[in-house]
């Protein structure tokens, strides 16, 4: 699967801490992220990262460009919902598209459990 990795700023830590659990299971796929949770993501658990640029620089687009294309199967997108994010029309067309293409699409750190936990155990999602 090509799964997607993207985390508003302070929601890193959170990312983090998933991609360390999931670790075994994310190794397993095509990973695709922005720029800084990429870096962040690969220093910490030295999984194989596809960056994009950073989200507020055009990242959120070019990963929606790749939902539009059906080229991602699973996106984990930890959004802060309590900061406006300069980006925010980026990251509103991004969550639309993955509904356009129906897209799984985590947005918190329990959905994205749920979602993995079904990668983990072979599900097709
Ligand atoms: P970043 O982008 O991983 O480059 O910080 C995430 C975002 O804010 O969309």
């Amino acid at each position: 699967m090509k799964i997607a990795l993207i985390a508003h700023d302070k929601k890193k830590d959170a990312m983090i801490a998933l991609a360390i659990k999931y670790q075994d299971t994310l190794a397993k796929h095509e990973l695709y992220a922005t720029g800084t949770t990429g870096t962040l993501v690969m220093g910490e658990t030295g999984l194989k990262i596809k960056r994009m640029k950073s989200g507020p620089l055009g990242g959120d687009q070019q990963i929606g460009s790749m939902v539009a294309e059906g080229k991602l199967d699973l996106i984990v997108f930890l959004r802060d919902p309590l900061t406006s994010q300069p980006h925010e029309p980026d990251v509103s067309a991004l969550l639309r598209l993955c509904d356009v293409q129906s897209i799984p699409l985590a947005t918190n750190v329990k959905s994205a459990e749920i979602m993995l936990d079904a990668v983990q155990n072979g599900l097709k999602l």
